[in-house]
C-alpha cells in the first residue's frame, strides 16, 4: 500500500525537492505551503506522517503541531519537524510541541529517506504494540 505523507513547507524550492525525493521513493505526497492548509489536509486525509517546517508564515510549525497533537483525529500522526536551526535547546522545544522527531535542513537526500523510513516503522510498531 502506498504511504501518504503530508509536507508543510513554505519555501517552494524545498517543497519541490522534498516532494521529488518522496515521489521517487514511492510515497504519495500532499502539499501545504502554510499551517492552516496543513491542518485541514491532515484532518481530511490522515496521512501516515507529516513533515512540518518550523518557520511558516502566520502560524508556525510548532503551533500547528500542538494543534494536531491536541486533536483526537490527528494526534496519532507522527510529525517530523523540518528545521534549519538544530541547536541545543531547539530539540527540547520541538519535542515539547509534540513532534516525534526532526530533520535538519538543508536536506541530505540519502539520510533523509532512511530517517523517514525509520520513523514510519517506529510509529507503526508503536501502533501494533497498542493493538
Ligand atoms: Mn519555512
Amino acid at each position: 500500500m502506498m504511504r501518504t505523507l503530508l509536507v508543510v513547507e513554505d519555501n517552494p524550492a524545498n517543497m519541490k525537492l522534498i516532494s521529488l525525493l518522496l515521489n521517487k521513493a514511492g510515497y504519495f505526497v500532499l502539499q501545504a505551503d502554510n499551517a492552516s492548509d496543513g491542518l485541514m489536509l491532515a484532518r481530511e486525509h490522515h496521512p501516515d506522517l507529516i513533515l512540518m517546517d518550523i518557520q511558516l508564515p502566520s502560524m508556525d510549525g510548532l503551533t500547528a503541531t500542538r494543534l494536531l497533537k491536541a486533536d483526537p483525529e490527528t494526534e496519532d500522526i507522527p510529525v517530523v519537524a523540518l528545521t534549519a536551526f538544530a541547536m541545543r535547546g531547539d530539540e527540547e522545544k520541538i519535542r515539547a510541541a509534540g513532534c516525534d522527531g526532526y530533520i535538519a535542513k538543508p536536506i541530505q537526500y540519502r539520510s533523509f529517506l532512511t530517517d523517514l523510513q525509520q520513523m514510519l516503522e517506529t510509529s507503526r510498531s508503536g501502533i501494533d504494540a497498542n493493538e
